[in-house]
């Protein structure tokens, strides 16, 4: 080969394997990526783990139905020992924070606590409705809670015994309706639940109003007229902790079995 022509095939060697090599950079990621992502989507615990976290963090927003191909998801998790481990890791996390707070002795250092599926579980309720995946039936529900038979969130009933030792005044607040007092009270109080400051339910005025809406002006009043401090805030939907008047620190349990706006 002459010199002329021994350039010649260099250079175009050096073209061919750079267009080569650029082509499989600019391929291959994508190809695996992609590839990955559809086996990904074909196993139901993955892509279920997803969803689950999508809806826990409300990057999914609001939502209506529990995807078909994750009831059995959601059935394992609540029914398993991820739910408790989650619950228990959030009621860790709050009384980490709850350590951080000077009680002052006015009386006026307050925690806020949802009740369904926070304080209380409906699971043994849900378990006969599908988990969450069944059309929402009120009149079902009510004589549920008229039952007064839900058990603690245990997890909740420890971080609750530990805020009041701390001094927290426990201000309870649900999007129950007053005509479900006594049977909520009586409720708490056989799930070992005591002593709490005040139960807020929803009156003839709050009819009509978002969740988020009606528990912000609730807690808006606490602040106002109650004087009240309000720290720490648990609940297991993002509507009882957005809004205004929020306390200092909200605490959001899991639940992917339903959510409220
Ligand atoms: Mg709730």
């Amino acid at each position: 080969m002459d010199s002329g022509r021994f350039c010649l095939v260099l250079i175009l060697s050096c073209l061919i394997s750079g267009v080569v090599s650029q082509s499989i950079l600019q391929i291959l990621p994508e190809n695996r990526i992609s590839g990955d992502r559809k086996t990904l989507l074909r196993d139901d615990d993955i892509f279920c783990d997803s969803w689950r976290f999508s809806i826990e963090t409300n990057d999914a927003g609001i939502w209506y139905n529990i995807p078909a191909r994750c009831v059995k998801f959601v059935q394992n998790y609540m029914l398993g020992e991820r739910y408790a481990s989650d619950s228990d890791q959030v009621a860790e996390d709050s009384l980490t924070f709850a350590n951080t707070i000077e009680i002052t002795g006015d009386g006026k250092d307050a925690w806020i606590f949802d009740i369904d599926e926070t304080l209380l579980s409906n699971l043994p309720y849900y378990e006969i409705h599908g988990f969450g995946s069944e059309v929402f039936d009120e009149k079902t529900f009510d004589e549920w809670v008229d039952l007064a038979e839900a058990p603690a969130l245990p997890a909740s009933l420890k971080l609750y015994n530990e805020l009041q030792r701390l001094g927290f005044k426990l201000i309870l607040l649900t999007g129950r309706a007053e005509f479900q007092r006594s049977a909520t009270e009586k409720n708490l109080l056989l799930a070992g639940y005591g002593n709490w400051e005040k139960l807020i339910l929803r009156g003839a005025s709050d009819i009509g109003k978002t969740a988020e809406m009606y528990k912000s002006e609730k807690r808006k009043e606490e602040e106002e007229e109650g004087g009240y401090r309000i720290h720490g805030n648990s609940g297991d939907q993002w509507s009882d902790l957005l809004g205004f008047a929020m306390a200092t620190r909200s605490f959001k349990l899991p639940n992917p079995m339903y959510y409220i706006p």
